[in-house]
């Protein structure tokens, strides 16, 4: 079959691969769309051992089902967690297996993902779609999912207030999970000017672009006197954390989405006089179902961040425009069939 690989450094080829074997629990997909993560990009600062077949963020058709399967029909459209989990470690005993101690995430070492045209995994990890939901709009379901997780650790209630750091694709999702969620008022700060407006536009966000206005000058003009209720870091960047933690209510909540490559120091001295929390948020436990259910009902859109789709043979030319016009571009989505 056809399969973009890793191959090392920044490149990524289209080779021909041998079709993924799948064992009695799985289930063979033929994958229609998958879509390009951010993580895509950092293979090498993860200490992958190339060659590896990435993509963890897929939709498709139930093309082959193991014999132990009883509960998938072939042909079923179906989107996929990519987190395959081993269900006997302390994490699968514990009732949080998408941190398994075991786990086997698509598009890892050794586990071929889902930029190719065939992807094997454990029928657990697949979800149907609702008849309504195309398979772009449902390869974008796991980076939902695990923007909803972020909700979700921080114990988020209706009517209080986030604030969203970073104007990517994760800032994005995450503004529309909290409309969804009944957020008092959501803020969303980063610096490209036409990032912001289609999330503003989108999501009802009010925005701080950074490069024009100091984020604590816009969260003074907000009235939210005690301070945010939630802070979501999602930019990665160095000095994030700090400003999320310093614009907190006492014993709110901030959580670190991204990964922080370099990171200052956190204001510990902050943190232990306002009693505020620091929460990790990585992956997502069962945050598929609602955000499909959502999706089902026309609630999450997320056909508005795909702004490119190509086939397999463009995956270098769709990773240049994410790089090169990051302004007008949220997420790509490759076509396996196309
Ligand atoms: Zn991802
Ligand atoms: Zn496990």
């Amino acid at each position: 079959m056809k399969a973009v690989v890793w191959t090392g450094h920044n490149n990524f080829e289209v080779q021909e691969v041998p079709v993924p074997k799948f064992g009695a629990d799985q289930v063979l997909v033929e994958v229609h769309a998958a879509s390009i993560c951010t993580t895509d990009f950092h293979y090498p600062e993860f200490g992958c051992i190339p060659p590896i077949v990435p993509g963890h963020e897929v939709s498709g058709t139930l093309a082959e089902i193991g014999k132990n399967v009883h509960d998938l029909h072939i042909g079923q459209r179906v989107t996929l967690d990519p987190v395959q989990r081993c269900g006997r470690c302390a994490c699968c005993a514990g009732g949080y297996g998408h941190l398994c101690l075991n786990a086997r995430h698509l598009g890892d070492t050794d586990i071929p993902g889902g930029w190719g045209q065939w992807v094997a995994i454990d029928a657990k990890n697949v979800y149907p779609l609702p008849d309504s939901v195309g398979f772009t709009a449902a390869a974008l379901t796991e980076p939902a999912a695990v923007c909803l997780e972020s909700f979700l650790r921080a114990d988020f209630q209706k009517g209080q207030t986030a604030l969203i750091l970073g104007d990517g694709t994760f800032g994005f999702i995450h503004a529309m999970i909290g409309r969804i969620l009944g957020a008092g008022k959501i803020l969303v700060a980063g610096h490209y000017p036409e990032r912001l407006s289609r999330i503003e536009a989108k999501t009802g966000a009010l925005t701080c672009n950074t490069h024009r206005e100091e984020l604590s000058d816009f969260l003074r003009k907000q009235n939210l006197p005690a301070g945010i209720d939630l802070a979501i870091e999602c930019t990665g960047a160095t000095a994030a954390p700090n400003l999320g933690l310093r614009s907190l209510r006492p014993r709110g909540t901030l959580i670190i989405f991204s990964l922080v490559w370099e990171p200052e120091i956190l204001d510990l001295g902050l943190l232990s006089m306002k009693e505020l929390n620091v929460l990790g948020s990585c992956r997502s436990l069962n945050c598929f179902g609602p955000c499909l259910d959502w999706m089902g009902q026309g609630l999450l859109n997320l056909s508005e961040l795909v702004d490119i789709e190509m086939p397999l043979e463009q995956v270098n030319e769709a990773m240049d425009l994410l790089r090169t016009d990051k302004k007008n571009r949220f997420k790509a989505v490759l076509l396996p069939q196309a």
